[in-house]
């Protein structure tokens, strides 16, 4: 704050009458004596009162940053993967050996494009493991991340967030409990869940997915309904149905994009030399 110059301060007959004062229960007005201060006719208590609301904008600056770059990061922070490499995933290194993957790569930088532009829309992206669904999953979250900092992304290997949740029954210091991930993923703007389905057992679409997996997914899609959620798997729509509840389908299908691979054959598999 800066201090008046001592040798330009004087007094004043005139006062302020902008301030009040508690005095036996009620408020009363408490004149200020104005001064000159540098040679400016002021009100002391006003300056004062200007000055601190100066301090205060510049901290709740201060604190507004933080939290937008807290909460812009949260993909670097918050995403789970079980394999590492997607982090690296990029439109760029996305390898097209068919087709199908050059038309659906296409697609999805479309929609990227989008939700870029501000608009909100769920993508189902299903076909073959392998096929590459999660690395474009992933290149269209970094690309979201890295256009403005102003959006939150998060991926989540619904795999791992089950596995994580099941180990918070037992362990009572693991901060991963089942309300930490409906929060986390219900307030992100751009939300990935990877390989739904897959947390049920491999293509075994006569088991039921268990209540608690339900339930989050049920409360994450409830506050998700003006966002924007792009759900990758192996599974069909039909065989998904099998698995969830109507509630959690009709969320997830509702005016879905789709991004299906149809033709494109497990890249893991077929890299492999005979
Ligand atoms: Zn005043």
């Amino acid at each position: 704050m800066k201090l008046p110059n001592l040798e330009g301060l004087s007094f004043l007959s005139e006062k302020c009458y902008l301030h009040t004062t508690i005095a036996f229960g009620k408020e009363v007005v408490k004149p200020v004596q104005m001064m000159i201060i540098d040679g400016l006719e002021v009100c002391p208590r006003c300056e004062k009162e200007k000055q601190d609301e100066l301090l205060r904008l510049e901290q709740q600056r201060f604190y507004d940053n933080a939290e937008r770059l807290i909460r812009h990061n949260t993909l670097m922070r918050e995403s789970l993967v079980s394999d590492k490499t997607i982090l690296n995933a990029r439109f760029d290194n996305y390898k097209v050996t068919q087709d199908e993957q050059q038309t659906n790569k296409q697609k999805v930088m479309l929609r990227t494009e989008q939700y870029r532009n501000g608009h909100t829309f769920n993508i189902f992206i299903q076909g073959t493991p392998g096929a590459g669904k999660s690395h474009l999953a992933y290149s269209l979250l970094k690309s979201i991340h890295d256009s403005s900092e102003t959006v939150s992304c998060l991926y989540i290997d619904i795999d791992e967030m089950i596995r994580k949740i099941k180990d918070s029954f037992n362990n009572k210091d693991s901060k991963f409990t089942e309300s930490y991930f409906v929060k986390l993923l219900s307030e992100v703007d751009f939300l990935v869940l990877d390989d739904l389905g897959a947390e049920v057992g491999s293509i075994d679409t006569t088991k039921q997915a268990t209540d608690f997996i339900q339930r989050v997914l049920r409360a994450v899609l409830n506050a998700r309904q003006d966002k924007s959620t792009i759900t990758t798997s192996n599974l069909s729509s039909v065989q998904l149905k099998s698995i969830y509840d109507a509630k959690i389908i009709s969320r997830l299908f509702k005016n879905p994009h789709y991004v299906v691979f149809e033709k494109t054959k497990d890249q893991r598999v077929v890299n492999i030399p005979f």
